[in-house]
């Protein structure tokens, strides 16, 4: 598969995603300024389909973008966002949770961005337990490779994937495109 097509089809609020053309969803979930917004750009190809965020945690929507013609890849805000409130960050995991959980539109894959430098955080574990327990496909992209100092990438990836035991975890780097072609062979795999 290449991605030879990528629009903006409509953002949601709420739990209504109205779509009801039965199209594949894959979503992709992070804590925020894990570089989800850049993955998203530069797996595409377009630099500005999803606005890079000067503030992070801004979005509060969930982004439906249709791939192909054939299927909708689902940006779901970042979590995690300190600066939020409380309550916004409530109501941003209580989203990400019922279609998790409860959805209609069952997604058939979860892509979890992690910052490579950071490696799985305590909501990124927390968020993949109810992945889990909800049965859902998921990968971990280690996106910001190009961060890590290239005596380290080895040793950081397989401490990452230790941790993440039999999750597939792909390395990448949305500032040099590594990992662009693995990313896009995954993603054709569930759609
Ligand atoms: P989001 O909040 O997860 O959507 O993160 P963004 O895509 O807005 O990125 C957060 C910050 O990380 C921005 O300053 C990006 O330029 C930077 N960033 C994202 N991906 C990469 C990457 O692969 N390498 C480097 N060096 N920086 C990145």
């Amino acid at each position: 598969m290449k991605i030879s097509k990528a629009k903006f089809v409509k953002a949601v609020i709420g739990n209504d995603y109205g779509l009801k053309d039965n199209l594949p969803h894959i979503a992709f979930f992070g804590r925020s300024n894990a570089g989800k917004s850049s993955v998203i750009n530069s797996l595409v190809g377009q630099k500005d389909l999803v606005k890079v965020s000067k503030i992070p945690g801004k979005t509060r929507e969930a982004n439906f973008f249709l791939i192909n013609n054939s299927f909708y890849l689902v940006d779901f805000p970042g979590y995690g966002y300190a600066k939020r409130s409380m309550s916004e960050r409530n109501k941003i995991i209580k989203r990400i949770f019922w279609y998790v959980e409860s959805s209609e539109a069952r997604p058939r894959a979860v892509f979890l961005i992690i910052d490579a430098n950071v490696g799985l955080t305590a909501l990124d574990q927390e968020m993949i337990k109810i992945l889990e327990e909800n049965r859902h496909q998921i990968v971990i992209v280690a996106n910001k490779i190009d961060k890590l100092a290239k005596g380290d990438v080895e040793k950081q990836l397989s401490s990452i994937q230790k941790e993440a035991r039999d999750i597939p975890v792909l390395r990448y780097s949305a500032k040099t495109n590594e990992g662009k072609e693995e990313l896009t062979r995954k993603i054709a795999s569930f759609v």
